[in-house]
């Protein structure tokens, strides 16, 4: 049975459904009994495609309905392919009641997502994640944006689905490395707000690793439900949300010098295990969560050292230019223990500087 999570906002006048551990058929059988009469577009990308969205659309079984296929790839989620995919859509005789499905990693979901908030000022939009980053991270919370040259997400908004379905069986098909990145982002959940998840996670490394659909499925509900606790009290980002963060600082600029050669999940494992030593000093930190953090990191082969390369002043200089700096301090989110953080602490770049090294 899926279990559901619901996720208020807009001081609870609207809600979020997300179904938790459903199958694609299910989902799909939802979204005809909810929009029997509408247009309904798939968007989704070329790796997904002949994987599932063929399949999905075939499940829908809804008369007008279509898929839209961009090209798979984070250089998709540009102004460019935004045009492009709501140049489709009016061409299709998109209308205001229409329904658009983003099916997809994180990537789809936050560039349909935008498109289905400015078409016709906002459709119906439904998740369906299919990366383990966007099943616990990016398809919960609203934000949804496009790049731009000069940074990621430079251009977007908030704007809620109306549900999200999480078929943990997509991931079956993930590639391994787009799994272990996306484990990054389970273990900070943890790190920041979840104790018992951490130890959860350091006792079912295996089961995790084959990824057992009931296994995903509780550590899925878990991350669901602490994000949705964090969006909930805090939906723009004033002040709460920023404790997603951690790692983040450091992360970016590691993801950023690297040409995103590094994957997202794989700089946030290295920015959590840097700002981890950070908290040390700053926070009072005990060295042995910090130690922990690293074993875990190891036994998912998440990046514990910087690559070759990207030394530690350019880090500096990417970290100083970060969206969270006041007056050129970059600002971040630290530890005092495991579970517990500390958002908006003022760092100076030579305390960082010590801890890498
Ligand atoms: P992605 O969407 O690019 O997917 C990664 C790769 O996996 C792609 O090649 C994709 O085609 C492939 N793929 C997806 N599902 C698959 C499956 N089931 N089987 C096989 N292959 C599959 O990347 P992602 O890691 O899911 O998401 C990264 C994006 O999410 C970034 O653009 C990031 O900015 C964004 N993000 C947004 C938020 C938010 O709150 N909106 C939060 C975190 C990240
Ligand atoms: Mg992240």
């Amino acid at each position: 049975m899926p279990r559901n999570v619901v996720v208020h906002f807009n001081r609870k006048q609207e809600e979020s459904v997300i179904s938790i551990g459903t199958s694609l058929a299910a989902a799909a059988r939802d979204i005809r009994r909810r929009f029997p009469l509408s247009k309904v577009f798939i968007i989704t990308d070329s790796h997904v495609a002949p994987l599932y969205a063929r399949r999905f659309a075939g499940y829908l079984r809804i008369p007008d309905s279509h898929v839209i296929i961009i090209p798979a790839g984070e250089k998709s989620k540009s102004r460019r392919m935004k045009e492009h995919v709501e140049d489709r859509l009016l061409k299709l005789q998109a209308d205001r009641h229409s329904c658009i499905i983003a099916l997809g990693g994180g990537m789809i979901g936050d560039l349909a997502g935008f498109v289905a908030s400015t078409l016709f000022r906002g459709v119906t939009l439904m998740q369906v994640p299919t990366t383990l980053l966007s099943q616990v991270d990016s398809s919960i919370g609203g934000k949804v944006a496009v790049d731009h040259p000069l940074g990621k997400n430079l251009l977007g908004t908030f704007y809620q689905p109306n549900r999200v379905y999480i078929d943990v069986t997509t991931l079956k098909t993930l590639p391994h490395r787009q799994f272990r990145s996306g484990l990054a982002e389970v273990i900070k959940y943890g790190v920041i707000l979840d104790k018992r998840l951490f130890s959860f996670i350091e006792e079912n490394e295996r089961k995790i690793l084959k990824r057992d659909p009931a296994f995903l499925t509780n550590t899925i509900v878990r991350c669901v439900k602490l994000k949705k606790e964090i969006v909930e009290q805090d939906e723009r980002e004033g002040g709460l949300r920023r404790i997603l963060n951690f790692g983040h600082t450091i992360g970016h600029a590691v993801e950023l010098l690297s040409g995103y050669r590094i994957l997202h999940g794989e700089a946030v494992a290295l920015g959590m295990l840097t700002e981890a030593k950070i908290s040390i000093p700053v926070c009072g930190l005990h060295p042995i969560d910090v130690w922990r953090l690293w074993i875990l990191l190891r036994k998912f082969e998440l990046p514990t050292a910087l690559p070759p390369g990207i030394t530690l002043r350019k880090i500096e200089q990417a970290v100083f230019y970060d969206k969270k700096s006041v007056g050129g301090i970059p600002r971040y989110t630290l530890l005092e223990e495991i579970g517990k953080a500390r958002i908006g602490v003022p760092v100076r770049f030579d305390e960082v500087s010590k801890s890498i090294r």
